[in-house]
C-alpha cells in the first residue's frame, strides 16, 4: 500500500529481484496513477486501488482483468485481500483504516506507516495481539531497535515478545533512539522562523516523502516515533531516550540492565528495514560478498567504518527549539486523544506549510496551541479516532 511511494518502490525492486519468493497481489497509490500503472504492467496484480474514481476508470479501461478500488474504501479493500504480508507506507492517518482491516483478517504487517501507531497505538496493538498477528517495523530506528530486542525479550509486536512476562520483566533498561537532527540542527529558533520550503526538504541523510521530510526537519518526526516505539516495543516513554547522531549509522540502540547497550548500524538504506520484515526471521543478501583481495574492500553497498563511520558523534537534541520531541512526550504522558490531537494538527500544519500557506514556526506552534484546547474523551474505535483527527485539523486551521 502506497506502492508509488518512497518505501513502496524501493520494496517493490526487493520483489523484481526476488521474484521466486515474492508476488505483490495488491498495489495502491493516491495520485502518481502513471507510475502505478508502470507497476501493474511489471508486476501483474489482481487488484489495485487509486485516489479517486476518475482514475479508477482510467486504469480499469487499460486493465480489464484487474479489479480497481478508490478512495479510503479502496485501501480497505485491498488491505482485506488474500495475502502473507501487507506493506502498509502510505502516508499520514490515511493508514489507521487499512491496518486495523488487515489486522482483523489476520495478516502480518509491515509497518511504515507510524501514524497508524501514533494515533492508533492502543487499539492497534491490542488487536495484534488478539489475532496473533506480527506487526514488522519498517522504520530505520524502530527495525533496529526491533534487531536488538531479538533474543533479549523480543519486542511487543514482532511475536518475539513472550506472552507470560507482559513486558514487564524484560531485562531492557532505556531505548536509545537516534536522530539524524534533520537539516535545521544547531540553528536557533530565530533562524527557522523564516526557512523556506526548499530549505526544510532538503533532508541531509535521508530521501523521503515531503511530510515525513517536513516531520524531520521540525523533529515531529522523532516525537511520533517515541510514541511508535511505545506501542511497538512496549516501553513507557520515560524509559525512551531520544539521541542526535548525524552520522545517521547507528540507526538506534537498546541498554540493557547489566549496562549493556546493542546498536544496529548500517548505511542510511530503507531496503534493509523493509527486506527484513518482508524476509522476517531471515535475512535477504542485498549486498555482494566480501572480498579481501578488492581493492575497494568492504566492497560497495557495505558499511566501511574507516571512512564513513570514521566519526560516529552523539548529542542531546535541543528540545527547546524541536518544541515536537516535547509536545510527543506530553501527548504520550497525556494518553487518550492527546496523541491524535496532535498528530491530526501536524498533518494538517505540514499541508498547508507545503502549499506555503504558513510559516516553519507555525507548525510547532499552533500544534501546542491546538493541544491545549483540545478536550476530547479517549477513542475507542478507528471511527472515533478519525473524527477526532478531523477535529483537530479544524481547530489548527481556526486557531492560526
Ligand atoms: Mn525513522
Amino acid at each position: 500500500m502506497g506502492s508509488t511511494g518512497s518505501i513502496g518502490t524501493q520494496a517493490l525492486e526487493i520483489i523484481r529481484n526476488n521474484k521466486d519468493k515474492f508476488k505483490a497481489v495488491g498495489l495502491t497509490c493516491r495520485s502518481r496513477v502513471d507510475s502505478l500503472i508502470e507497476q501493474i504492467r511489471e508486476f501483474s496484480p489482481e487488484a489495485v486501488s487509486v485516489g479517486n474514481a476518475e482514475d479508477a476508470a482510467r486504469v480499469q479501461a487499460e486493465f480489464p482483468d484487474i479489479t480497481v478500488y478508490y478512495g479510503d474504501a479502496g485501501l480497505v479493500e485491498i488491505a482485506q485481500m488474500d495475502c502473507d504480508i501487507v506493506l502498509n507506507s502510505l502516508m499520514g492517518i490515511s493508514g489507521l483504516a487499512p491496518t486495523y482491516k488487515a489486522i482483523e483478517c489476520g495478516r502480518d504487517i509491515a509497518l511504515a506507516n507510524k501514524e497508524t501507531l501514533v494515533a492508533g497505538g492502543a487499539l492497534v496493538t491490542d488487536l495484534c495481539r488478539q489475532n496473533g498477528v506480527r506487526l514488522l517495523p519498517v522504520d530505520s530506528e524502530h527495525s533496529a531497535i526491533f534487531q536488538c530486542l531479538e533474543g533479549n525479550g523480543g519486542s511487543a509486536c514482532g511475536r518475539a515478545y513472550r506472552e507470560s512476562d507482559g513486558g514487564v520483566d524484560r531485562p531492557v533498561r532505556r531505548i536509545l533512539l537516534t536522530a539524524s537532527g534533520g537539516p535545521f540542527r544547531g540553528r536557533s529558533l530565530e533562524e527557522m522562523r523564516d526557512v523556506t520550503i526548499e530549505q526544510a526538504l532538503n533532508h541531509p541523510k535521508w530521501s523521503m516523502g515531503s511530510k515525513i521530510t517536513i516531520d524531520s526537519a521540525t523533529m515531529m518526526n522523532k516525537g511520533l516515533e517515541v510514541i511508535e516505539a511505545r506501542w511497538l516495543f512496549d516501553v513507557p516513554a520515560d524509559k525512551i531516550d531520544v539521541h542526535v547522531h548525524p552520522e545517521s549509522i547507528v540507526h538506534s540502540m537498546v541498554e540493557f540492565c547489566d549496562g549493556s547497550v546493542m546498536a544496529q548500524m548500517g548505511l542510511p538504506d530503507m531496503k534493509i528495514p523493509i527486506s527484513l520484515a518482508l524476509n522476517y526471521p531471515d535475512r535477504m543478501k542485498l549486498i555482494g560478498d566480501f572480498d579481501p583481495e578488492a581493492s575497494d574492500a568492504p566492497g560497495a553497498g557495505a558499511l566501511d567504518l574507516f571512512t564513513t563511520g570514521a566519526n560516529l558523534t552523539f548529542e542531546k537534541p535541543d528540545r527547546k527549539v524541536f518544541r515536537c520531541i516535547d509536545l510527543a512526550y506530553a501527548a504520550l504522558k497525556e494518553g487518550g486523544a492527546a496523541p491524535v490531537v496532535m498528530n491530526g494538527a501536524n498533518e494538517a500544519l505540514v499541508a498547508m506549510f507545503l502549499s506555503g500557506k504558513i510559516g516553519f514556526l507555525d507548525i510547532p506552534e499552533t500544534i501546542e496551541k491546538v493541544m491545549d484546547a483540545a478536550d476530547f474523551a479517549a477513542p475507542a474505535t478507528v471511527d472515533e479516532i478519525l473524527h477526532i483527527d478531523r477535529e483537530a485539523r479544524r481547530m489548527a486551521a481556526e486557531l492560526l
